[in-house]
C-alpha cells in the first residue's frame, strides 16, 4: 500500500491522481491533498478519503511542510500548474521523498539544483508528463547507452492547419479546444501555440540528459503515440495508449514495477497513425524553446515566466494569440547568460524576465 499526497489535488492531474486512488484501494491511500483555492473541495477530499488538506493560498509552501510532515507519504504527486511548482518539489526532495512530477516548470527553470537535490537525498524523480513518462519507460528498457535519439509528439494543437491569417484571428474559446487531450487552461493555451511542447523539449533534454540536437518533435494529430526512441542501429520504439492522463500517472505511482489496472487497455484496431514535421515558422515558440534550451543559463527561466505573463493577459483579452510568442521573443532578446547557483537565484531571474514581460504588455 503505497500513502500518496497529492499537490494540485482540485487540478485536471490531481483529479486523475484521485480516481486512480479511488479504483484502486488495495494498492493506493491519500496521505494528503492540497489546492490554491476551493476549500469546499478540499474538504469534501478529506472526509471522502480520510486524510488530511492544505489551502496553499493560505497556508504557502509551509502548508506542503506541514502536511509532509505529519503524514509521511511514500511519494508526492505535484500536480501544481506553472513555477508555483518548484518549491513544492524541491520541499518534497528536502523532505527525501519520492517525487511523480507533472510540474514541468520544475525542470525547466531549475534542472541542476533539482538533479542534485533528488541525488544527494537518494530519491526517485519519476516523469509524468505523458510524453516523458514514455520516453522514461522506453529508455529503461532499451537502456540510456543504446538510445541516440528522442522523439516527443505532438498533437499539434487546434491550430494545426491553420494558415497564418487565420492564426491572427483565433479567440480564447478557440484556443481553449483541444482536440485531444482534456487539460487545464494554461496547458491548453500552451498546447496551442506549441509554447507547451517547447516546455517539453527542455524537460526532455534535462531529464534524459541529451543535447537539442538529439531531441525531436513530431506532430502526431491522433496523440495515440506518446513518444519515440530511436536506438544506436536505427530502430525506433514508441509507447502507444489512449490520450488519458490516469496511464503515465498510473505509472509513476507503480514504479519501479509495472501492475495490472482498471484503466481501458488499448484497442489497435481501426486507427490510424500519421506524423509530420511541426510548422516551426507559425509556431514560433517551439524555435525559441530550442534555442533557450541550447543557450542554457537562465534562458529557460525566462523562456517560461515570459509565457505565464503572456498567456495570463491572453486570458485576460489583454493581448491577441500571436502576440504571446512577441512577447516572449522580445524578453529573450534580453541578456539571461548568468546560470544561477541556488533556488533564491532561479527566483531573481523569474521576476527579471517576468518585469521584461510586463513591460511588453
Ligand atoms: P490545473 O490548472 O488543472 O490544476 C492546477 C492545480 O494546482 C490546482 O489544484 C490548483 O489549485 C493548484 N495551484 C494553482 N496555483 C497554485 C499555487 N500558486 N500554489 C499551489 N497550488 C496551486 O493544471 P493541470 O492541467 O492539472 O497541470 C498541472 C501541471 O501538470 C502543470 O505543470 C502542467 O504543465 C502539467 N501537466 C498537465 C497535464 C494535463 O493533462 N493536465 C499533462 C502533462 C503535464
Ligand atoms: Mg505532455
Amino acid at each position: 500500500m503505497k500513502k500518496v499526497l497529492v499537490l494540485g489535488a482540485t487540478g485536471s492531474i490531481g483529479t486523475s491522481t484521485l480516481d486512480i486512488i479511488r479504483n484502486m484501494k488495495d494498492d493506493f491511500s491519500v496521505a494528503g491533498v492540497t489546492a490554491n483555492s476551493n476549500q469546499s473541495k478540499l474538504t469534501e477530499l478529506e472526509k471522502e478519503f480520510g486524510c488530511k488538506s492544505s489551502l496553499t493560498k493560505d497556508e504557502g509552501i509551509d502548508g506542503i511542510k506541514r502536511l509532509i510532515d505529519a503524514t509521511k507519504p511514500d511519494i508526492v504527486v505535484n500536480g501544481i500548474a506553472g513555477s508555483a511548482g518548484l518549491l513544492p518539489s524541491k520541499i518534497v526532495l528536502d523532505s527525501k521523498i519520492d517525487l511523480a512530477l507533472a510540474n514541468k516548470e520544475t525542470v525547466v527553470m531549475a534542472w541542476p539544483l533539482i538533479k542534485k537535490l533528488a541525488d544527494s537525498n537518494d530519491t526517485n524523480i519519476i516523469p509524468v508528463d505523458s510524453e516523458h513518462s514514455a520516453v522514461f519507460c522506453l529508455i529503461n528498457q532499451c537502456q540510456k547507452k543504446n538510445v541516440s535519439e528522442i522523439i516527443i509528439t505532438a498533437s499539434g494543437g487546434p491550430f494545426r492547419n491553420y494558415s497564418k491569417e487565420q492564426l491572427e484571428k483565433v479567440t480564447l474559446s478557440d484556443a481553449l479546444k483541444h482536440p485531444t487531450w482534456n487539460m487545464g487552461q494554461k496547458i491548453t493555451i500552451d498546447s496551442a501555440t506549441l509554447a507547451n511542447k517547447g516546455l517539453e523539449v527542455i524537460e526532455a533534454t534535462r531529464l534524459f540528459d541529451m543535447d537539442t540536437d538529439h531531441v525531436k518533435v513530431v506532430v502526431h494529430p491522433q496523440s495515440l503515440v506518446h513518444s519515440i526512441v530511436r536506438t544506436n542501429d536505427g530502430m525506433l520504439y514508441a509507447q502507444i495508449s489512449d490520450p488519458d492522463m490516469k496511464h503515465p500517472i498510473f505509472q509513476s505511482l507503480v514504479y519501479p514495477e509495472n501492475k495490472s489496472n482498471y484503466l481501458k487497455p488499448f484497442d489497435l484496431f481501426d486507427h490510424e497513425l500519421n506524423f509530420y514535421k511541426p510548422r516551426y515558422e507559425d509556431f514560433p515558440m517551439l524555435s525559441y524553446a530550442y534555442s533557450a534550451a541550447e543557450k542554457n543559463g537562465g534562458y529557460t527561466i525566462a523562456f517560461n515566466a515570459a509565457n505565464e505573463v503572456a498567456v495570463d493577459a491572453f486570458v485576460n483579452s489583454k493581448i491577441g494569440f500571436l502576440d504571446i510568442a512577441k512577447i516572449t521573443e522580445k524578453v529573450l532578446e534580453k541578456d539571461f547568460t548568468a546560470t544561477p547557483s541556488d533556488f533564491e537565484q532561479v527566483f531573481e531571474i523569474d521576476r527579471l524576465a517576468r518585469k521584461y514581460a510586463g513591460e511588453c504588455l
